[in-house]
This record gives C-alpha cells, structure tokens and sequence, in this order.
C-alpha cells in the first residue's frame, strides 16, 4: 500500500508527464471539462471507474458514494444537503454528458451491511440511513432467503440495487425528458472479479 509520499511522487509524476506547455492536459483545464460520459460507482477503493474503464482525464464525470446509490428525486427545503442528487444536476444539465452509467460491483460492502443489519437499520449511522436508498433491492431475497449464502444474497442485491438506482434516475424530470428525448442514455453495470455484465433495461436482465 502506498504511503503519503509515495502518493506525492505519484503526483509529481503525473504533472511531469501531462502538465506542460501546450499538453493535452493543460489545454483540456483551461478550457473546461466536456465529458459526454457520468459513472456513479460505490467509493470502494478496488472499483475505481477510471482504472476499470482505462479512461484518461476529461473522459468521465465521476460521482462516488457509498454503494454507488442514487435516491429518489426529493427537492426540499434548504439544508438538506443532497450531494448525490446534486452532483447529478451538474452532470446532467450542466455538462450534458450523454450517456450516465450506474455502476455496482462485487463484495460491495455498504449492500453487504444492509442485508446483514436491515432489522435494525437505525438513526445513529449517516451509512445506515444512506443504505435506506436500497432497502427495496431486499424484496429480491424474499423468495429464497432461507436457502441462500450470504455471497448469493450480496450478488442479488448488488445487481437489484443498480437497477434501483436507474429506476430513481428517471424520478428526476430533467433526466426522464432527455431520455424520452433521446439525448440522454442510462446503463447499468455490474463488476465482480473480472465479470462485467450490463444491465437491459428492454429485458430487464443483466447479460
Ligand atoms: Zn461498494
């Protein structure tokens, strides 16, 4: 694992490879971000979108949190801090990135704890209360919750969450018009040790 200063000379060697006069980089600040592609994605550090997808800077427009969730559309009152709901705003209606990607993944802890303690998903914890967003990706297990190992639950859920996030996306009006209008594409993705499967929304499955 690196140390601080191992991250610094990381730093320092990205700045000597892509900052100077007249780079790519440097260009592509001055001028402002166009990226045509956002990735919500859980914050865990194995699932780094911009290392999965091999995309460079300015490529992708990146929101991270936990379980990589999006709730409902609930504009209210001031101080309701909503930094999903906000940071897909911009994406969306300021960037008009074309195509928005919800992407899960496998062993993700935050779906992890929310099938473990969704009895007693509680006040105290700002994780819990987050998890709240994909308490409905539960109804999946109902059948077989019995019979089935916990990895088997997580795999569901994981995937049922991801769909549960595209199905928020569109309660968001600005999102619902230019989908409808074509000029917007939602994707779901999954990834779990070198599975990638992508989620149909015609099929409803994830191939
Ligand atoms: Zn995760």
């Amino acid at each position: 694992m690196p140390d601080i200063k191992t991250l610094q000379d990381g730093i320092a060697s990205f700045a000597k490879r892509n900052c100077y006069e007249g780079s790519a980089y440097n260009l592509t600040v001055s001028k402002g971000q166009k990226p045509k592609v956002m990735i919500v994605s859980c914050s865990d550090s194995m699932v780094d979108p911009a290392v999965l997808t091999n995309a460079g800077p300015g490529e992708l427009f990146i929101h991270r949190n936990i379980a990589g969730l999006v709730p409902p559309y609930q504009p209210d009152e001031r101080d309701n801090y909503h930094g999903t709901s906000a940071v897909i705003e911009f994406g969306v209606t300021g960037l008009n990135v074309e195509h928005l990607i919800v992407l899960g993944h496998g062993n993700c802890g935050g779906i992890k704890s929310m099938i473990q303690d969704h009895v007693h998903v509680g006040h105290e914890s700002f994780v819990a209360a987050w998890m709240r967003i994909a308490e409905p990706a539960l109804d999946v297990l109902d059948e077989n919750d019995e019979v089935l190992s916990l990895a088997h639950k997580q795999h569901l859920c994981e995937k049922e969450s991801v769909k549960l996030s595209l199905n928020n996306l569109m309660t968001f009006p600005w999102i619902k018009e230019r989908v409808e209008k074509g000029t917007l594409n939602l994707h779901g993705w999954h990834f779990d040790r070198g599975i990638f499967s992508s989620y149909d929304m015609k099929t409803g499955i994830f191939e």
